[in-house]
């Protein structure tokens, strides 16, 4: 599913978000482990304040083990608590909840001290559209399936799904728009399969692709496409792989679009091997992606 979103459906988003977290105690903030900061919401800060949060670095299986260190690394230097997960198999799931205990001591010592002893405490999953929220939610209720039932006295039932002896996750995450204010985060965004393709040219986003790949994983798209000649730039990249793969048209002239799809698949289903497409190195320190120079 695809989300177009303009300014009312922001502000849409933005309230139902805001609603959801006045019932929960910890957020999981879902973050793709290929590109944590481009999938980023540029809100997020402002709107969860200073509620715990544990960054889950989804589809972790997709990406490079060197990325996913690198960007755990990061995370922790500006003291933020992240895991990696893989919502497919459930690899990295059974530590969010230690994590989240962990997180909340802060929340159970202000509990104590007013006599309160429960360790009864609400989490949702906050994230951008594909990034993983409904196959976590999926993954985790399958752990311990029981559905608490509604809630009534808000304004909409809230159906909660236990977790543990202790947890209850909000059954319906809440979804936040990604960055649109930056070409390269787009093209990233594109790339992973994360916004709708009718919004980018297809084959404007194959040659970042290329480009990347050729730059970062040169040998994924040698093995990948038998290519011999690695020093060629984008187009003629695209070219060899369309010749590699019979795309081509009346005339024998390459079909771009059908490279274009063979890369864009190759990539997002991992087949062409565990790439991580953006690096903490890449991005400034006022938020914005350092340009290719
Ligand atoms: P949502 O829109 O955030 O709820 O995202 P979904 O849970 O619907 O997932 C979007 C796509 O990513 C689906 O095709 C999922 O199968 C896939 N996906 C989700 N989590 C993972 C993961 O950890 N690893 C891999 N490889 N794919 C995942």
């Amino acid at each position: 599913m695809s989300i177009q979103w303009f300014p009312g459906h922001m502000a849409k988003a933005r309230r139902q978000v805001e609603e959801k977290l006045k019932l929960v105690d910890i957020v999981f903030e879902l973050l793709d482990a290929r590109l944590p900061l481009s999938s980023r919401n540029p809100m997020i800060d402002d709107l969860v304040k200073h509620k715990p949060r544990l960054l889950l670095l989804t589809k972790c299986d997709l990406a490079d083990e060197r990325g996913n260190k690198a960007w755990l690394d990061f995370f922790h230097s500006q003291g933020m608590s992240a895991l990696p997960v893989d919502a497919k198999t459930g690899k990295g799931v059974g530590q969010i909840q230690p994590a989240s205990e962990k997180l909340l001591q802060p929340l159970f010592a202000t509990r104590e001290k007013k006599g309160i002893r429960s360790r009864q405490v609400r989490a949702m999953v906050l994230g951008i559209p594909n990034v993983g929220k409904s196959s976590l939610i999926n993954r985790l209720a399958k752990r311990t399936a029981a559905v608490t039932g509604d809630r009534p006295g808000v304004t909409k039932a809230q159906q909660w799904i236990r977790i543990g002896k202790t947890m209850e996750l909000l059954d319906t995450p809440g979804i936040l728009w990604p960055k649109f204010d930056d070409s390269e985060v787009g093209l990233r965004l594109a790339a992973s399969g994360a916004i709708k393709e009718e919004i980018l040219p297809l084959e404007e986003v194959a040659l970042y692709a290329v480009n990347y790949l050729s730059d970062r994983y040169p040998q994924f798209l040698a093995e990948r496409y038998k290519l011999k000649d690695l020093s060629l730039s984008g187009v003629g990249l695209l070219t060899e792989i369309g010749k590699k793969r019979g795309c081509l048209q009346k005339g024998g002239e390459i079909n771009f679009e059908k490279v274009a799809e063979i890369l864009l698949n190759d990539l997002r289903s991992g087949r062409i091997g565990k790439v991580t497409m953006e690096m903490p190195g890449d991005w400034h320190s006022d938020g914005g992606v350092e340009a290719d120079g």
